[in-house]
C-alpha cells in the first residue's frame, strides 16, 4: 500500500522515459538482472522453474502472465492463446495449477463480450485439468465490471474461479459480502492503484483499518480465503481471528509476491500455513514492476544500483 510520499515518488519515476528505458535494457539481462528479483523471466520456462524452486520450499505457486491494457482485439486473442499455452507448459512440467490474469489484458477496455469469450476460452482448457483461475483486480474504473463478469461465469457454473477485493475501496466491504453471500471466492488485498478521493481512502491507516475489518469477514464468512499481504502485523491478526473462530490452517491460505519478504513467507510455511507464491513472468513487466518500485522507496535505490551497475 502506497503512502504519500512513495506515491509521489513512483509517479515521478513512472513518467520518466529514461528509466523506463534503462529499466527495459538492463533489468532482464542476465540472470543477476534487478527485475528479476520481483519477475521471474520472459519465459513460461523460466517461471515454472521459479515456481518448482518455490513448491521445494514447500509452497504453493499462482503463475500470472504478465500484461494490461491491450488495445486491439488481436492482442487480447493473441493473449488467449498465450495463456492457454501457459496452462499447457504448466500440466507438462507438474507444477502447481494455478494462474492469476487480468481482463484488460483479454480485451476488456476493447469489448467486454470478447474479454468474457476470452476468459471462457481459458476457463474450457483450465478447469478440467483441475486449474484454479484468479482474475485479478484492476484500478477502479474496472471494479464493477470485473466483479460483473466473475458473478457472471460463476452463475455459468465455473467455480474454479476467484477474485480480488482490494480494502482501499469504499465498496469492497459491500462487495465482500455479495461474494460470500452466493460462495464466491477472495483474495483479500490493500490496493496495488493510486486511486481519487471520490472512491479510496487515501491515509494507510484507513486502509489498513479496513483491511483489519475484511480479514474478519472474509475468515468467518468466506470460501476458500486468500489473505494476499506482507504486513506482519495483519498476518498477525489474520492468525489471531483464525484462532478465535476456530478456523483451521488448512481452510485459508496466505499469499505473498515473488521476491517479497521471502523470510516471511518462509517463516508462514514452516508454522504449518499454506503460503502460495504469486509469480509474475512475461516481456511486458514494466507496469508490475513500477508498481513494486512505488510499494517501497528502497526498492527504487536497488533498481538504481543496478542499473548503474549493469551499464557502467
Ligand atoms: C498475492 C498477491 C496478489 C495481489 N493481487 C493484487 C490485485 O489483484 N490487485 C491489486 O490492486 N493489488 C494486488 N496486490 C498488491 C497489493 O494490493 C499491495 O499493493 C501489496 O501487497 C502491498 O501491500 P501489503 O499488503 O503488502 O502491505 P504494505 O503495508 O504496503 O506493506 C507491508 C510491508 O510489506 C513489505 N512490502 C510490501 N510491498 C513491498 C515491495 N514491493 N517490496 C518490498 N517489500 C514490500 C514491506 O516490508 C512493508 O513494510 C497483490 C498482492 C499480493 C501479495
Amino acid at each position: 500500500m502506497l503512502d504519500s510520499a512513495s506515491k509521489t515518488l513512483f509517479h515521478l519515476i513512472a513518467q520518466s522515459q529514461t528509466l523506463k528505458k534503462l529499466a527495459s535494457r538492463y533489468g532482464m539481462r542476465k540472470p543477476s538482472s534487478f527485475a528479476r528479483r520481483f519477475i521471474a523471466g520472459e519465459t513460461a520456462a523460466e517461471a515454472i522453474e521459479a515456481a518448482a524452486a518455490v513448491e521445494g520450499r514447500a509452497m504453493a505457486v499462482t503463475l500470472d502472465l504478465l500484461g494490461e491494457s491491450v488495445t486491439s482485439l488481436d492482442k487480447a486473442d493473441a493473449a488467449t492463446r498465450d495463456y492457454i499455452a501457459v496452462i499447457d507448459a504448466m500440466v507438462a512440467s507438474g507444477v502447481g495449477r494455478n494462474i492469476s490474469l487480468k481482463l484488460t489484458q483479454l480485451g476488456l477496455d476493447v469489448d467486454k463480450a470478447s474479454a468474457i469469450d476470452n476468459l471462457r476460452k481459458i476457463l474450457e482448457r483450465a478447469e478440467p485439468a483441475g486449474f484454479f483461475v484468479r482474475i485479478d483486480m484492476e484500478n477502479s474504473p474496472y471494479t464493477e465490471l470485473t466483479l460483473e463478469i466473475y458473478e457472471l461465469l460463476w452463475r455459468h457454473g465455473y467455480r474454479q474461479l476467484g477474485v480480488v477485493l482490494q480494502s482501499a475501496l469504499y465498496r469492497s466491504e459491500k462487495d465482500l459480502e455479495t461474494i460470500n453471500a452466493f460462495g464466491g471466492r477472495v483474495r483479500l488485498v490493500k490496493g496495488a492503484y493510486k486511486e481519487p478521493k471520490a472512491v479510496a481512502y487515501q491515509k494507510k491507516a484507513d486502509v489498513d483499518a479496513a483491511y483489519a475489518r475484511m480479514l474478519k469477514t472474509l475468515i468467518t464468512g468466506g470460501h476458500d480465503p486468500a489473505i494476499a499481504t506482507h504486513d506482519p502485523a495483519m498476518i498477525e491478526l489474520a492468525r489471531t481471528i483464525a484462532r478465535e473462530h476456530g478456523v483451521g490452517p488448512d481452510r485459508f491460505e496466505f499469499q505473498m509476491l515473488y521476491g517479497v519478504r521471502r523470510d516471511l513467507q518462509a517463516m508462514l510455511a514452516k508454522a504449518g500455513y499454506r503460503v502460495r507464491v504469486y509469480i509474475p513472468f512475461g516481456r511486458e513487466w514494466f507496469p508490475y514492476f513500477m508498481r513494486r518500485l512505488g510499494e517501497r522507496p528502497a526498492n527504487v535505490a536497488f533498481v538504481i544500483r543496478g542499473i548503474l551497475g549493469e551499464s557502467g
